[in-house]
């Protein structure tokens, strides 16, 4: 019977944080997971799936390459060293986060853990005791029970390891893992339709966020059904065959279910424990402590952001709790968000819509087109940058859309969580010639004072 301050059931961004800061602050720990650490962002996520990106873009260079003067040209995608190099990056990166976790002393449980008491979770007939019990279970792809999954209706988990590439594939859900995968199969090549049930693209962004991106997709020759139902979908040998409520039907080599993630808590014993749940996810108060007091949830099985870098938050905030410190945590809202299509969205705070819902008038916007950034023209980036601000002048939502523009997301983070005013982040200085300077031009724009816009 193994004993230890902390006990972590989970060991992916969530999970492996809480451990590291746990044993960085001389807590004993034992950190039990059924398969390797590092969760879904390192081997069926994050990690992977951006590894595809990066060549999906490469692909895209080579085969544009004449617009910029050079002479290349495009043969194809090799799926096998495709998926090594996609491989190599998770190896890599899964041995240095088990040689940080081995240096710290973190005890590492490989198996299934279920909890049996508020203190207590078994694993393969072994019962490891923890004064402190953190839950990191993560999430699974949802599948719609009115769809079966087969070789060719796959949610992301096997669209990470196809062996061949489609000729042509339909996207069930055009959030923020169907246009990841709309982006990446198009520059490989496969005819793509996305079949969203709401009336846009990535509907939690702002809306021009969304307008943006289903023009530059079109531009791609990405379909996107919006505001469209499925009623059927049916796998045989030569594709899979979906209708529309509107009475449209699709048929493509693939069907990928990109509907949303659902929470991972089914089968840990958890109400036995006390532990309560609503939806599948666990309740938690403002310091992420279930209804048990000796568990706390972090991650995707609590509601909101369903994000590794907001589990890694979260992991750090319970850890330091429960070594005695009183860490402050960041609210949802000022988590940055990205997604990695081409073009890239990035965002942080709040939408227009949901800023006017809160303060009524005086919410100002201003929408910096990309058209006009030197940097951006030179990677023939388009796209824009959003300002949102409230009445008191700050910075209450930045929004952004083009190639690159995930990395100006440090930048807008700062602006949004500090409560900075526009008028002041206008006075500081954008190195020129980067992408970074749209965000200059929007902050000097919503403060009447544009460099580079008319009006
Ligand atoms: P999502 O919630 O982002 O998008 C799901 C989409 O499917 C929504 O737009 C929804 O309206 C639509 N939908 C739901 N049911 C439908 C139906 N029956 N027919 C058609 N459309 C339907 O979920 P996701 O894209 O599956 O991603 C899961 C989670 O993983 C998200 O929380 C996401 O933020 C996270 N994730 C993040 C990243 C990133 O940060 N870059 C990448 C991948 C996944």
């Amino acid at each position: 019977m193994a004993e230890a301050d902390v006990v972590i059931l989970g060991g992916g961004p969530g999970g492996y944080a809480a451990a590291i800061r746990s044993a960085q602050l001389g807590r004993s720990v034992v950190l039990i997971d059924e398969a390797e650490v590092g969760g879904t962002c390192l081997h069926r996520g994050c990690i992977p799936t951006k590894a595809l990106l990066h060549a999906a873009e490469v692909a895209d260079t080579a085969r544009t390459a004449a617009q910029f003067g050079v002479t290349a040209t495009f043969h194809g995608v090799d799926p096998e060293k495709l998926h090594a190099f996609k491989n190599t990056v998770v190896s890599r990166l899964h041995k240095g986060l088990s040689g940080l976790i081995d240096a710290l002393g973190i005890t590492v449980v490989n198996g299934c853990g279920r909890m049996t008491g508020p203190t207590t979770v078994e694993v393969d007939g072994a019962t490891v005791t923890g004064e402190s019990i953190v839950l990191a279970t993560g999430s699974a792809p949802k599948v719609p029970q009115a769809i079966a999954t087969s070789d060719r209706v796959l949610t992301s988990d096997q669209a990470l390891e196809l062996a061949t590439i489609p000729q042509s594939a339909i996207i069930l859900g055009g959030g923020v893992i169907g246009v990841e995968f709309a982006s990446l199969w198009a520059s490989f090549g496969v005819k793509v339709t996305i079949v969203e049930a709401l009336p846009r693209l990535v509907p939690n962004e702002d809306a021009a966020i969304s307008s943006y991106l289903e023009r530059l997709f079109r531009r791609r020759r990405i379909t996107a059904k919006t505001g469209a139902r499925v009623t059927d979908v049916v796998s045989a040998d030569d594709a899979v065959r979906v209708t529309l409520e509107s009475g449209d039907e699709l048929s493509a080599d693939l069907l990928l279910v990109a509907v949303g993630r659902s929470p991972r808590t089914a089968d840990l014993g958890l109400a036995e424990a006390g532990v309560d749940l609503d939806s599948g996810f666990v309740v938690t108060d403002d310091k992420l402590r279930s209804s048990v007091p000796s568990v706390y949830a972090i991650g995707d099985i609590v509601a909101g952001l369903q994000l590794a870098h907001r589990a890694f938050q979260q992991g750090i905030f319970v850890a330091e709790q429960i070594a005695g410190r009183d860490p402050d945590a960041v609210a949802d809202i000022g988590i940055p968000r990205v997604t990695y299509c081409d073009p890239e969205i990035a965002s942080v705070g709040l939408t227009e819509e949901a800023a006017r819902e809160r303060y009524g008038e005086g919410v100002e916007t201003v929408t910096y087109d990309l058209a006009g950034n030197g940097r951006s023209q030179i990677l023939k980036a388009s796209g824009a940058v959003k300002l949102v601000v409230d009445p008191s002048g700050a910075v209450a939502g930045v929004h952004m859309i083009g190639r690159g523009v995930s990395e100006l997301i440090g930048e807008a983070q700062l602006l949004y969580n500090l409560g900075v005013k526009a008028a002041e982040a206008a006075q500081l200085v954008h190195a020129h010639p980067t992408q970074n300077e749209a965000l200059g031009e929007a902050l000097m724009a919503v403060s009447g004072a544009p460099l580079h816009l008319h009006g």
